[in-house]
């Protein structure tokens, strides 16, 4: 509801909204927002917009991005990229949490302006190639991009030190992949980052969506491996669902730990299991 009332609040404020990319209508302002780049552990970066998140893991072998954005975020990335001091030519793989066009929108122009290696997960490639999420035709399409790897669950990619291993959770996406790694903490010892990827059921048919009818059944098997998943720092891909602002606030006060919360991941994940239980329940009785 609040997306159309945006939707019409836009039309009737301004006439240029005719005008305006077709995926910007509705769709949250900030995602659209350039923010602030901001180094969160001594080798993760935060790259993205002000409503949509991309990191940058950096090392001495090169670097790692995962997520794109929005195709109008491309540009805020790679500024942002550039203003930590980092060069986008050594950029050398390009991963995704999943194929919607808000995270894998980017990645075309980021792709092609890195010449890094794009590594996605079996069931998301075919949307990226077709820059369209098959499942969800309701979504805008993006710039196609095609994937150079495919990735499957406990599938690596590394660089130098750098370790990211791959982690099939499917259910916001049947090809949704959640990436994992050591890396030192902000006291030099290392911890365990997981980059997760969306658990909300997010405009899908309960139980059975056209095109993902398995979406129920998957849903519930990724929330059965990450109860069984350890992680010290929790990031996942909109700012507000890892309390972005909040932690970076903190660690500009001087709070270097600001990101590490081992009770993080399962607090998360009882709310995605909550929302999913809730949503299933409401899509159950509306069609009764
Ligand atoms: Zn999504």
């Amino acid at each position: 509801m609040t997306r159309i009332i945006l939707a019409i609040g836009l039309v009737l404020a301004s006439p240029a909204a005719a005008q305006q990319p077709a995926a910007m209508s509705g769709w949250p302002a900030d995602w659209y927002r350039a923010a602030e780049p901001a180094t969160i552990l001594p080798n993760v970066h935060s790259v993205g917009s002000e409503g949509i998140s991309a990191f940058l893991v950096t090392g001495p072998a090169g670097h790692v991005l995962i997520d794109g954005g929005l195709p109008e975020n491309a540009p805020m990335i790679a500024a942002n990229i550039r203003k930590l001091g980092f060069r986008l030519e050594d950029i050398r793989y390009l991963l995704i949490n999943h194929a919607h066009f808000d995270h894998a929108g980017g990645l075309a122009e980021l792709k092609r302006q890195t010449g890094a290696t794009l590594v996605a997960s079996r069931r998301d490639a075919p949307d990226l190639a077709a820059g369209q999420a098959l499942a969800r035709p309701d979504q805008p399409g993006v710039p196609p991009v095609k994937v150079d790897r495919i990735v499957g669950e406990g599938g690596e990619v590394t660089l130098g030190p750098i370790r990211l291993v791959a982690h099939l959770t499917p259910g916001h996406t049947p090809g949704a992949t959640s990436w994992s790694m050591t890396t030192p903490g902000p006291d030099g010892h290392p911890v365990k980052v997981l980059f997760a990827s969306s658990l909300t059921v997010a405009g899908l048919t309960l139980p059975s969506h056209p095109g993902y009818p398995e979406a129920a059944a998957d849903f519930r098997r990724t929330f059965a491996a990450l109860r069984r998943m350890q992680a010290d720092v929790f990031l996942t891909f909109h700012p507000s669902r890892f309390g972005l602002p909040e932690k970076l606030a903190k660690l500009k006060a001087g709070d270097k730990a600001a990101f590490v919360d081992p009770g993080e991941l399962p607090r998360r994940l009882a709310e995605a299991e909550r929302d999913f239980a809730a949503e299933s329940a409401k899509q159950a009785r509306a069609a009764q």
